[in-house]
């Protein structure tokens, strides 16, 4: 009998849509020419390259000069980061982020600590918001650059970015966010919220991998990131992913035009979900922020068993999710973001993320309710735990 199988793991990465895959193709072997080339061939593949920068631009009503196309969310946050840090040196050393960023903004971070800069690592609260008093304590002449997500991967609480963003301001500090996973959940208007950079991935939105951007208002002071090539006007060289770009511009297009069809579905879903399991599985907890959050994430701890071994029972069941803990060289690694928001370490072990995607239907929900409740009392039959904490 086949297994039937559930992605329930859309915020580590999502299919490529019909409609971005059908207009990334021609571009691999039709339209194949260097963007670069002043010829005809050239030429066509440039005009691609620019009608995917209008659509990424207009998406967060930036200009398209502003636009620079990378290999994705992990290389616009550290270009973002060491960039202007680096660019900024006269200015001060001092970079303020939070505990719960993505890796790829807390390692750059560990790494321009490495260099003799000082980076700030902001606390959140219970829900996962940054302590906003916090941030006004730390920020000083010597502060260059706030980073502080969007949208948090693990647990899905949305920051006050404009809160963030105007107390930036009146110190004349650069404010940079991960929109990676925010972009198609809640709508970013770089003017409006007054956000100087902002990275985006193509892979979360129903784009392709390997395709990104890092917004650049106009004026900001950062470093290259690719010398050796004119391209992305000389900031980072190396001959363009048309495709990636072109399948990023269309992705995010359709991500802002259906924010709220798909924000409702995600969302009534994620309710849904939680309200049976909250009827069906007794001691679990809903972690991260109830209301200020993505609508198709949530993180569930599972009292008394381990994520881990709930994410194999699951996957032999065909169903794919994701833990809040990062099993590292056999030991348990707690999550930074779990651990950030003060949760029990014992609660976050048995921490799994599920992330619910524009094609899940409620009868794949079912079936994972299902599947759960079984395998949740067959752990918790056989865990020590279990038989420590309950009379
Ligand atoms: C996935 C993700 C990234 C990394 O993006 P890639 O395109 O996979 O490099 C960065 N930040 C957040 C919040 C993410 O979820």
């Amino acid at each position: 009998m086949a297994i039937r199988k559930v992605y329930l793991d859309n915020a580590a990465t999502t299919y490529v849509s019909n409609e971005v895959l059908t207009e990334m193709l021609p571009v691999f072997n039709t339209v194949y020419g260097n963007s670069s080339s002043l010829h005809g061939f050239g030429r066509e593949a440039g005009a691609l390259l620019e009608k995917a920068r209008e659509r990424v631009a207009k998406a967060i009503n930036a200009d398209p000069s502003e636009i620079y196309f990378t290999s994705g969310g992990t290389e616009a946050n550290n270009w973002a980061l060491k960039g202007v840090a680096n660019a900024n040196k006269a200015k001060g050393n001092k970079i303020i982020t939070s505990q719960i960023e993505h890796h790829s903004v807390l390692e750059t971070c560990k790494h321009l600590e490495s260099k003799g800069f000082k980076v700030v690592y902001l606390p959140v609260d219970e829900t996962g918001l940054v302590s906003i008093a916090d941030l006004l304590h730390h920020l000083d002449d010597k502060t260059v650059m706030i980073s502080v997500m969007a949208a948090n991967n693990e647990i899905g609480t949305i920051q006050n970015l404009q809160t963030i963003a105007k107390i930036a301001h009146e110190k004349g500090v650069i404010f940079h966010t991960d929109a990676v996973q925010a972009i198609g959940a809640i709508s970013i208007d770089v003017k409006q919220m007054d956000i100087d950079m902002l990275s985006l991935s193509g892979h979360k939105i129903y784009g392709p991998k390997g395709a990104g951007a890092l917004y650049i208002k106009k004026g900001i002071k950062i470093d290259n990131l690719i010398i050796g090539g004119n391209q992305e006007r000389g900031k980072r060289g190396g001959t363009v992913n048309v495709a990636g770009a072109v399948g990023l511009g269309k992705a995010i297009e359709i991500a802002v035009r259906d924010i709220s069809i798909n924000s409702k579905k995600l969302k009534t879903m994620r309710e849904y979900f939680v309200s049976e399991i909250t009827k069906e599985i007794s001691d679990i907890q809903i972690n991260g922020h109830l209301i200020q959050r993505l609508p198709g994430l949530v993180n569930v701890s599972f009292h008394f068993i381990e994520g881990e071994s709930l994410l194999l029972l699951l996957d032999l069941n065909g169903i794919g999710v994701s833990t809040g803990s990062a099993c590292s060289s056999g030991t348990l690694e707690q999550s930074h973001v779990l651990k950030a928001t003060g949760l029990d370490p014992e609660f976050a072990q048995g921490s799994i993320r599920f992330s619910f995607g524009k094609s899940t239907t409620k009868d794949e929900v079912d079936y994972v309710i299902d599947v759960l409740k079984k395998q949740v009392k067959k752990l918790r039959d056989i865990s020590p735990l279990t038989a420590k904490k309950s009379k």
